[in-house]
């Protein structure tokens, strides 16, 4: 069954995760993660590599099915019926490590190529909104080139207008600044930045301290595929509960 999106209430989460388990094969990735996002909420997750912070973001869109516990969009459970999955993919925005952009088309054409195919926008309004976005992210000047002649600072914010073409009312981020020169790393934080403060709900994995701070309301530490530590970011860096998330915080502070 379908259920209309934009049927939760303002004050209600806006993703609700109840006790998901993955597994790849025989390894459990997901065991037992529970949580919720508030509507505009930010927040950061934090871990060691290969403890599931990719696959548990990917959850929520489908790029990876959960086997086991409740994941709900807006409202809308994901389950195996295409229809829910497809409405919850048209809220969900993300943007990855390595940009995937695509190579063949020009910077304008990624930005416009799904709202002309799945949204069905004439292209010029599909142009007139790419601009806007590029002007956005403050790279309108590179509207016709190709990803290959951008820097990765201005891949990064291509694949973030991008994502934002599509009308998301949820964008995750996995690392997307890890593949950056660290000059570049800064231009898309502020992108990120001003993307929080519009009020957008974001879920972002980083270890970018200095950002979550300033920007996440909580933050998540995963451990071996479940939440070990959720704190708003002061309680976080100064008083962490777990001593597995205070060996974390002396190895990458
Ligand atoms: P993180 O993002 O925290 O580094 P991941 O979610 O990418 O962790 O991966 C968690 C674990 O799952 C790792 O051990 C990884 O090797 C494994 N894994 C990830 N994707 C796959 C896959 N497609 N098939 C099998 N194992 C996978
Ligand atoms: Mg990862």
């Amino acid at each position: 069954m379908i259920e209309e999106s934009n049927n939760g209430s303002a004050d209600e989460p806006i993703i609700v995760c109840r006790d998901v388990h993955k597994w790849f094969g025989q390894f459990h990735v997901l065991r037992g993660v529970t949580t919720s996002v508030g509507r505009s909420e930010k927040l950061v997750v934090v871990g060691p590599s290969g403890s599931g912070k990719s696959t548990f973001i990917r959850t929520i869109n489908r790029l990876e099915e959960h086997q086991r516990g409740e994941i709900v969009v807006d409202g809308v459970p994901m389950t195996q019926d295409v229809r829910n999955i497809d409405a919850i993919r048209r809220d969900v925005g993300m943007v990855f490590q390595q940009f995937n952009l695509f190579p063949h088309l020009s910077v304008l054409d990624n930005i416009t190529l799904a709202p002309i195919k799945v949204r069905k926008r004439k292209r010029a309004d599909a142009d007139e909104m790419a601009m806007e976005l590029l002007e956005r992210v403050g790279i309108p000047e590179q509207a016709d080139k190709f990803p290959g002649e951008l820097s990765g600072g201005q891949q990064q914010r291509v694949a973030i207008a991008r994502a934002l073409a599509m009308q998301p009312k949820i964008m995750l981020f996995d690392e997307p600044t890890s593949a950056l020169d660290p000059e570049m790393i800064r231009e898309v934080l502020d992108v990120m930045r001003e993307l929080a403060e519009s009020g957008m709900t974001m879920i972002i994995v980083t270890h970018e301290i200095g950002f979550a701070t300033e920007v996440a309301d909580r933050i998540l530490m995963f451990d071996e595929g479940v939440i070990i530590e959720d704190a708003p970011p002061h309680d976080f860096f100064n008083n962490p509960q777990q001593e597995r998330t205070q060996t974390f915080l002396s190895q990458i502070l």
